[in-house]
């Protein structure tokens, strides 16, 4: 008896299958329109006119220098402290 080595099964090979396109689930999602973040333009706060120099804005009497105090309407209000003053208007 001849003995003849094990032969080892043919393994089916896996076939390739055709790689499908893959659709991206896109979240149908509605972006709402953000209004663009507002930054404090420092420059619009200061007006130079040759070596003078004027403060557009009311400064914060808290906070002091540096510090201006934006204008809502008939009021004035620090963005740092929250120190609010009411402007008269007779
Ligand atoms: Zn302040």
């Amino acid at each position: 008896m001849s003995k003849q080595p094990p032969t080892p099964a043919p393994a089916p090979e896996p076939v390739p299958e055709p790689t499908a396109p893959v659709e991206e689930k896109k979240p149908e999602k509605k972006e709402k329109p953000k209004a663009p973040k507002r930054r404090i333009q420092v420059h619009k706060l200061y007006k130079v006119d040759g070596e003078s120099l004027t403060r557009l804005r009311r400064e914060c009497p808290r906070c002091g220098k540096g510090y201006f105090m934006a204008q809502h309407g008939n009021r004035f209000t620090c963005g740092h402290c929250g120190y609010t003053t009411y402007s008269q208007k007779s």
